[in-house]
């Protein structure tokens, strides 16, 4: 089936008791068994299972292109449920510009279970080649990177994980399959904030791990159980009512954010931009290849802390607010709040300066956006008074 039909039908038949063509939200705890040992439908518990979760893990797979989806309650328990699956002593080597949860989670958690990890810039292959050691379990990817927006090519990626006897996983929250399918291109998993664009209405917080191997699923659904961090059917229910118009939202998030990026581009106040699909962009040709379009999200230099806080306190459409990804368009400043949890020096280096402001552009009328972004970019006090 084409990737609409997917969406709207993978994992979501209609309801066999009534004939509902809204699947029904499961709101239990536990199931009736029939005998002792005898599970009516072999339901039992719904930590372990849940109609609705099902459903879920079974239509984003499908999206993905993969055979299985492990759903969590959030994109960090997800990510944090994969590192789980290795040993003390293995290596990981991850995308220094991750979101920096992920970063907090490896540093902060992980490493004091005895993991390691290199935080190298995956963009440049050499550099990963560099860091792959005979210890190499995983190689952990964002593309593009949350906030620079830097694209990884995933398919040498992978050539280089496999050479080493590692896997790659492919953060794909920023894309979704409807842009990129990493799976295809030659990852081993795939995992994503739901919360993000997937549900796309910023009333939910899910993650999700998809991939083909059925020997990690199985250890990934046994760590699902036995951890707990599963979401509730409701909250499965809200991400597959939001997946069903994945498609069309994504095209006006990109038509927005390019017709965006290219008016920000040309302006002396945004001193950096950040956005795959200008030409400018070091990776655009390599982003133009391994998606089918840019995405929502612009990152731009206003160049202090000063301007950046007179440009998103001017904001009346942007909302200022933490997350991406809802039909709503956000604000936020990666310094200070999404990625207030990596050392400063390292912010610096990565380009999460004072001054950069992160754009979620939404899918209201460009016309506002447009009008929105000049407005504040004129409230900005260096415009205003050049020395
Ligand atoms: N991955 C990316 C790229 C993110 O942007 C985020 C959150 O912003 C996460 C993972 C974590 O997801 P969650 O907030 O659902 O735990």
């Amino acid at each position: 089936m084409g990737f609409s039909t997917d969406a709207i039908h993978a994992g979501q038949p209609s309801d066999p008791l009534t004939g509902a063509v809204t699947l029904p939200i499961y709101q239990t705890s536990t199931y009736q068994q029939d005998g002792l040992g005898r599970p009516r439908r072999g339901f039992e518990y719904a930590r372990t299972q849940n109609p609705t979760r099902l459903a879920w893990e079974e239509n984003l797979s499908t999206l993905e292109r993969a055979r299985h989806g492990v759903a969590f309650a959030s994109g960090m328990a997800a990510i944090s449920t994969l590192l789980q699956t290795l040993q003390p002593g293995d290596h990981v080597i991850c995308t220094d510009n991750v979101y920096g949860g992920t970063y907090r989670v490896a540093d902060r958690v992980w490493r004091d279970f005895g993991l390691t990890f290199s935080f190298v810039d995956t963009s440049q292959l050499e550099l990963v080649e560099k860091a792959l050691t005979p210890r190499t379990k995983l190689v952990f990817v964002e593309s593009p990177t949350n906030p620079v927006l830097r694209v990884s090519d995933l398919q040498a990626l992978a050539g280089l994980a496999h050479g080493a006897g590692a896997r790659l996983a492919v953060d794909n929250t920023f894309m979704t399959p409807f842009f990129q399918r990493p799976i295809e291109l030659g990852a081993d998993i795939v995992v994503h904030s739901t919360t993000k664009y997937l549900n796309g209405h910023s009333d939910m917080v899910g993650g999700m791990i998809v991939l083909n191997d059925s020997e990690l699923f199985e250890r990934l659904k046994f760590l699902q159980n036995a951890v707990g961090a599963v979401p509730g059917p409701f909250d499965c229910w809200l991400a597959l009512r939001g997946v069903k118009t994945l498609a069309v939202r994504m095209m006006q998030h990109d038509r927005n954010a390019r017709e965006l990026a290219r008016v920000l581009a040309a302006d002396a106040r945004v001193s950096k931009i950040y956005y795959p699909g200008l030409a400018a962009h070091p990776q655009h040709e390599l982003a133009t290849k391994q998606a089918s379009g840019y995405g929502g999200i612009i990152s731009i230099d206003v160049g202090s802390e000063a301007n950046a806080r007179a440009f998103m306190e001017s904001l009346r459409v942007f909302l200022l607010a933490e997350s991406l990804g809802g039909v709503e368009s956000l604000v936020c400043h990666p310094a200070s709040m999404t990625h207030a949890s990596v050392p400063p020096d390292k912010r610096l280096q990565l380009g999460i300066t004072p001054g950069l402001v992160r754009l979620s552009v939404g899918i209201e009328d460009i016309e506002d956006l447009l009008r929105d972004v000049n407005g504040a970019l004129g409230k900005i006090p260096a415009a205003k008074s050049p020395v």
